[in-house]
């Protein structure tokens, strides 16, 4: 858990740089903490964070590997510029891309640090990669061999590109596959607040009314005497609405389908989003 309240302070850092986002903080609109927050609990997993490629302020990081105490001088120093030179490309295609020449750590520990900081994509590169004409790709969001690739260097650009856009695009397909299992359809009262505290979000058919929305809010709420134990009586707080869904499931019949309020005599307008804060 320490290592994602680090990766915090390092995203609001990431959010704080103007030359990469400035819209992020020169914009009335912004992003909250809690909007970081629920994205460190979506992506993230025990090794820190996993930040989006479209928003993260580093896109890649390219690390140089296979430098040993016999490597030359000269050898060290053509790696290095070989380096600059994959970094180039990748600037100029407008890839956020930063190379970790820092003295004195293991390719092990920049992994690690980079990873913590939840950077997209790691390039590694070494006096085998160049001699294969190759860089070594690894993904933050896929753990082990699975996530490891290699991209010819005739093809950094587009193949770094393709690559940021996959990882973009099954970071969302997660995430929503994930949002999608925890959001349960429900008509009947009764399966709504176990529905709740099994954390789940409950789409139900709501007459809209502001008063009934109070009413589910105060029925919702876990009470002292129901007996839960202490230390899980902490999500306690009533159901909110959280949103009308653009997208509409099938099963509400206007004028028919009542609000799933117990004590409302209304009829349903739409299917509401209902969710605990935490
Ligand atoms: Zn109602």
């Amino acid at each position: 858990m320490s290592s994602k309240i680090l990766g915090v302070s390092n995203l609001q850092t990431c959010f704080a740089d103007k030359h990469t986002i400035p819209k992020l903080t020169t914009s009335p609109v912004g992003l909250s903490t809690r909007t970081i927050g629920v994205m460190v609990m979506t992506h993230g997993d025990d090794r820190g964070l996993v930040v989006p490629p479209r928003i993260a302020r580093h896109q890649v990081v390219i690390v140089p590997v296979g430098i040993t105490a016999k490597t030359t001088e000269e050898d060290r120093t053509s790696l290095y510029k070989q380096i600059e030179a994959l970094e180039e490309i990748l600037k100029a295609t407008d890839i956020r891309v930063i190379a970790d020449q820092r003295e004195g750590y293991s390719p092990g520990w920049k992994f690690n640090d980079w990873e913590m900081k939840g950077v997209p994509l790691r390039l590694e590169f070494g006096p085998r990669d160049a001699a294969a004409h190759k860089v070594t790709t690894s993904r933050r969001d896929i753990q082990g061999d699975e996530g490891k690739g290699t991209i010819a260097i005739t093809e950094l650009a587009t193949g770094v590109k393709d690559l940021l856009d996959t990882i973009q695009k099954d970071l969302y397909d997660r995430a929503n596959e994930s949002f999608k299992s925890h959001t349960k359809k429900i008509t009947n009262w009764d399966d709504f607040v176990p529905a709740l505290n099994s954390k789940n979000v409950c789409l139900i058919p709501h007459c809209l009314t502001e008063k009934c929305e109070d009413e589910i809010k105060e029925l919702s709420a876990r009470k002292e005497d129901d007996g839960v134990p202490a230390d899980e009586r902490a999500p306690s707080m009533g159901a909110k609405s959280l949103c009308i869904p653009f997208d509409q499931p099938e099963g509400l019949i206007k004028g028919e389908t009542k609000c799933t309020n117990p004590n409302c005599t209304n009829k349903a307008e739409e299917w509401c989003l209902f969710g605990r804060s935490y």
